[in-house]
């Protein structure tokens, strides 16, 4: 089975949104974000012509959605534009199965994707019903490229020119300020080796948790920013910020909990092999 590029190892705002952002407003936002504005499902009758043509079975659409590549970034603009609720950022980093090379590798730089729904990877924009796409006559480009009978073309342009959070926020929009700030603070490819200490017990283990906490914290308090600051709903937080602490724990063998007294507590998973 064939699927499209890198899920997670574990997991927009819509033209009005990215417009939102006052300029320069550092991180003060006032910002108004619609309902969403996904758009509505258009079943197309895509009879196959020939063997190379594509079956709809669905595969594809059910293992994950595309990642996005500039091209598509034409699909975020204009009066028909897919609501950025539909992205997930996965961050430099992040451990993602790489349908290419068959591994989980970690990510080695930022890549955007349709997100899934109902807790699954299924691409947000698959009719399950229909076993159609819900936005087949402007299909991002790796949905386009991708033949079940031959991915060499969808490998060819894997990682060519992936499409970034940069590429769809207006220049100067207040939460670009930020993001550097949620990187330095909230660092994915910390979170691996500090597991790893957690797991091996002793005082570094006292000190990685004391760390993975912070980090927790951090991102909590930036998505609670967004929201309270900047009026950003959660919907919109994993692309503005990636995939939250719990996920990104999680993705390394961690449990995160809420925790009335400490605020939050971490714990190994215990079937996890480093
Ligand atoms: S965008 Fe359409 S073709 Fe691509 S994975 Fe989603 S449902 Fe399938």
């Amino acid at each position: 089975m064939v699927a499209h590029s890198c899920f997670p190892a574990r997991s927009g705002v819509s033209s009005l949104a990215r417009n939102a952002g006052k300029p320069n407003s550092a991180c003060v936002l006032v910002l108004t974000i619609p309902n969403s504005t996904c758009q509505a499902i258009t079943i197309l009758n895509t009879t196959p012509s020939s063997e190379s043509a594509c079956r709809r079975c669905g595969a594809c659409c059910l293992k994950g959605g595309p990642a996005l590549h500039r091209a598509d970034a034409l699909l975020f603009d204009g009066p028909n534009a897919l609501d950025l609720s539909l992205v997930v950022t996965l961050r430099a980093g992040e451990p993602a199965f790489d349908q290419v090379r068959g591994q989980v590798l970690p990510l080695e730089s930022e890549l955007l994707k349709l997100r899934g729904r109902d807790g699954s990877w299924t691409c947000a924009l698959y009719d399950a019903e229909a076993r159609a796409c819900g936005l087949y006559q402007r299909r991002p480009e790796e949905c386009r490229t991708l033949s079940c009978q031959d991915t060499s073309a969808l490998a060819a342009m894997y990682e060519q020119d992936r499409l970034t959070r940069r590429d769809l926020l207006p220049k100067g929009h207040a939460v670009l300020a930020v993001l550097a700030e949620h990187e330095a603070l909230v660092p994915v490819p910390r979170i691996a080796p500090l597991a790893k200490l957690l797991r091996a017990g002793g005082q570094e283990a006292l000190d990685a948790e004391s760390e993975l906490s912070q980090i927790a914290r951090a991102d909590r308090a930036f998505r609670k920013s967004l929201e309270e600051r900047a009026g950003i709903g959660s919907e919109y937080h994993d692309f503005f910020f990636g995939r939250g602490a719990t996920a990104l724990f999680s993705a390394a063998g961690l449990a995160l909990r809420a925790d009335a007294r400490l605020g939050c507590r971490i714990q190994p998973d215990p079937l996890w092999r480093d």
